[in-house]
């Protein structure tokens, strides 16, 4: 039987020397504690990447089941194997496709973990917040996005990255304002917040 931890430092370096962005130390800690704490069962996760962290969240208690949707078929088909060397197959379920084409219909999750493209989560927050239960979770990554949002905005020189700084701003301010919902931010990893559903 091989030792978990080793095939958890396997996906961490393979993330590393591929340049794939999974969650920090800190964040995945964060997550993983949350999960424990409040009872999660069903999670929903958009941007699988190599199934890092949806292996992470899995592994914190046998009765959680994790849905995740990537559409990088690399990350993918990366994804399928990590999650079979863990024997987690029939706990992840992996969905190969655009989160924008994939239609849940009305499965519930009691948390929904968008670590996605950073300019989209306004959208994500929207396509799949009915699939969230009342009292359920939806925790955001990459908030921080490597400290730039806090940055003055001269002070990013590639106006692509301005243009992603605005957008993460947009959403933080959408969190803040949406009434239906209890958002906390969290100086953790690259950022997160935590948006109770009322
Ligand atoms: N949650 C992972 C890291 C995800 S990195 C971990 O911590 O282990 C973000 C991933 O989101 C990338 O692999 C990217 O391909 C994927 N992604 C971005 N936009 C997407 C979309 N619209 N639909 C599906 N996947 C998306
Ligand atoms: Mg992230």
């Amino acid at each position: 039987m091989v030792d978990q931890h080793m095939l958890i430092r396997e996906i961490k370096e393979y993330a590393n020397s591929n340049n794939i962005p999974i969650m920090l130390d800190d964040g995945i800690n964060f997550l993983t504690t949350f999960i424990l704490k409040h009872h999660v069962r069903h999670v929903l996760e958009i941007g699988s990447a190599i199934g890092y962290s949806a292996i992470m969240m899995a592994l914190v208690d046998p009765n959680i089941t994790v849905t995740t949707v990537e559409r990088d078929e690399k990350r993918y088909l990366e994804a399928l194997k990590n999650i079979k060397k863990f024997k987690l197959e029939d706990r992840i379920t992996l969905i190969y496709d655009d989160a924008f084409n994939v239609d849940l219909g009305d499965d519930e999750y009691d948390l929904i973990f968008i670590d996605a493209a950073k300019a989209q989560n306004i959208r994500f927050f929207e396509k799949f917040e009915s699939n969230l239960i009342r009292g359920g979770y939806i925790i955001t990554d990459n908030l921080k996005f490597h400290g730039l949002v806090e940055k003055d905005e001269d002070e990013i020189k590639s106006r692509d990255l301005r243009g992603l700084v605005r957008k993460i701003k947009k959403y933080i301010s959408y969190l803040k304002d949406n009434k239906q919902y209890d958002t906390e931010f969290y100086d953790v990893g690259d950022g997160i917040s935590v948006s109770c559903k009322k």
